[in-house]
């Protein structure tokens, strides 16, 4: 088992789990780079779909994909135990039923693929209904990791766009719980910009320079900076920095005029 990651319109990133020849995406916003590696890995097959929250940039590419020949036929995804009904599976909250999902699933509900366990997480905040996925195998033979969407990012967090601030930063206290080796797997590129606004409010901070140094190397090289891991969160993200709601608001609120 091993993690894709594709690139889609300016800064999204489309994650997807690879079992053998089977995939699990999450949050499609875009079908032409999945179309385009089944196009190129022929003996490939779509197994399911997770999606974290309703904004076009994650759900706009269900329906295409869907349409598609290169569906699994019987893609062995049990919820809670249970096979699921659909052909392929499409997991989300209720606001994404519009969109393609077929499988509504809340917090605590158990996904299992193969080797997979992946725990569904309420993560609030950013939209009204927003859900993270916190992945582990049986086997223990990867580290565990978490799609978390837009709600914690690479150095920062996502905006309140139809949530609400103290349900972000209830959900960012939740993610800050997981495991602090878990791989973070958020849905945009937007480190380097996150880690200048931190330095500019923590300029005499060494950790989070440092990082800023790398994130710059990376970039300029196209290296992609996603993972991160919920540690190097907790040192560096200037959000984790707040450990009250007043506190966290404030930032929120500076960042969202800073850029
Ligand atoms: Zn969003």
């Amino acid at each position: 088992m091993n993690i894709l990651q594709f690139s889609a319109f300016t800064d999204n990133y489309i994650w997807a789990i690879k079992n053998k020849n089977h995939l699990l995406l999450v949050d499609p916003g875009d079908h032409r780079p999945i179309e385009h590696f089944f196009l190129q890995n022929p003996s490939c097959l779509l197994a399911g779909i997770l999606i974290t929250h309703h904004h076009n940039d994650h759900v706009g590419g269900i329906l295409d994909l869907l349409d598609q020949p290169f569906l699994c036929d019987d893609s062995k995804i049990l919820v809670n135990g249970i096979k699921c009904r659909s052909k392929v599976p499409v997991f989300g909250p209720p606001s994404c039923e519009r969109f393609g999902v077929n499988t509504i699933v809340t917090e605590g509900d158990i996904i299992d693929w193969y080797d997979l366990t992946s725990k569904v997480l309420d993560i609030r905040g950013h939209t009204e209904e927003h859900l993270g996925y916190y992945c582990t195998t049986i086997e223990g033979d990867m580290p565990p990791f978490v799609f978390c969407g837009d709600t914690l990012f690479a150095g920062g967090c996502g905006r309140v766009l139809g949530g609400s601030v103290s349900d972000l930063f209830d959900s960012l206290v939740k993610l800050k719980s997981l495991p602090k080796k878990t791989l973070v797997y958020c849905a945009h590129e937007y480190t380097l910009n996150n880690l200048n606004f931190a330095v500019n409010i923590f300029p005499d901070d060494k950790e989070i320079s440092n990082r800023k140094k790398n994130v710059e190397i990376c970039r300029s090289r196209n290296i992609s900076t996603v993972p991160s891991t919920i540690e190097v969160e907790i040192q560096t993200n200037p959000f984790y920095r707040c450990l009250e709601l007043e506190q966290f608001k404030e930032l929120r609120k500076m960042k969202d005029v800073w850029s």
